[in-house]
């Protein structure tokens, strides 16, 4: 393994927030697991940072990283379908790369979130109808003890937006994914298009704050609040896409807490509507 001391912690948040973690550890062999949550009290698994809020100041962590675990393995080849082991730390753009070159389909809905497959894994992330649970047969894990298992789809649980992998704080090692036959590559560089176009991608964000409460999406509240725009310091609700707040450029951790909060009360206040956070908020203690 690979352990940085002091390490920035904002260059490894999509949101460009975060102090300095005591230590960032680059796993390179399945073997340390056990070590690390041994001799550790705090971890964190960062994936691509994507969806993490990191609190600022002097952060009592371990920040853990699967990137080097990249693999693309084919596990079996049937009349119908593939079966295609991937590893945690590869990003999903890669990995539709991946599907593209070898004509596979089932993801192409999903292109372009930043996320890195274990990430990915680990919440059910998913858009425009696709999750990523629906190609995925087994996911290999390592429980909280370092203990290593390959649990079926069949025998983990999983909805919308979260997971069992989750609840339990296990960590996604690799997913074995089923593929079948016809990558559809308009339908992804359609996806990809209408995020460039939505999304405010010309600011640090984790995507979508909230997850949509059942019947209505998170986006169209805040929209109909009036908090397009909304500004604590340099974190503001993006005019483009409500449900993203944007950094401005210098936002603090407490700049974008203040923008959630408002957003919470205020959506509470005028539609009775409780808005649950769907990105990760890491607070210190
Ligand atoms: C512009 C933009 C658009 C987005 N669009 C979407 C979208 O359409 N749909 C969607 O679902 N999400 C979307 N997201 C959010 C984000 O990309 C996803 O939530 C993604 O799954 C996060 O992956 P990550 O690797 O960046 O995770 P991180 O932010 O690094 O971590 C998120 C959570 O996953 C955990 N985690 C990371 N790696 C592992 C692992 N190997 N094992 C176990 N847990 C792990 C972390 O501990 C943390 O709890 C978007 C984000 C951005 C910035």
């Amino acid at each position: 393994m690979k352990v940085l001391k002091n390490v920035e912690m904002k260059e490894y948040s999509h949101m460009k927030v975060g102090g300095i973690g005591k230590e960032l550890i680059i796993i390179e062999d399945r073997k340390e697991f056990k070590e690390i949550l041994s001799t550790r009290d705090r971890v964190y698994f960062l994936g691509n940072g994507t969806n993490t809020l990191i609190d600022d100041g002097n952060l009592d962590i371990s920040f853990i990283s699967l990137k080097d675990f990249q693999n693309i393995t084919v596990e079996a080849k049937k009349d119908e379908y593939d079966l295609i082991r991937v590893e945690a730390g590869l990003d999903l753009d890669n990995l539709i790369d991946y599907m593209e070159k070898n004509d596979y389909t089932g993801l192409e809905n999903i292109a372009g979130i930043p996320g890195s497959v274990g990430g990915l894994v680990n919440m059910n992330g998913g858009a425009y109808g696709t999750e990523i649970f629906d190609c995925i047969e087994e996911v290999e894990i390592c429980d909280c003890k370092g203990e290593i298992k390959k649990l079926k789809k069949s025998e983990l649980t999983f909805k919308y937006r979260t997971t069992e992998i989750k609840e339990n704080k296990w960590i996604v090692i690799s997913a074995l994914f089923k593929f079948k036959k016809g990558f559809d590559r308009e339908c992804a560089e359609d996806k990809r298009d209408q995020r460039k176009t939505k999304h405010p991608l010309d600011y640090p964000n984790l995507g979508s704050t909230f997850k949509n409460p059942e019947g209505t999406f998170a986006a169209q509240l805040i929209s109909d609040a009036g908090l397009k725009e909304y500004r604590v310091g340099d974190a503001q609700v993006a005019f483009k896409h409500p449900n993203f707040i944007i950094n401005l450029g210098n936002a603090k951790f407490s700049d974008v807490m203040g923008v959630i909060d408002h957003v919470k009360k205020v959506v509470f206040e005028k539609f009775n509507v409780k808005l649950e956070t769907e990105i990760i908020i890491l607070k210190n203690n």
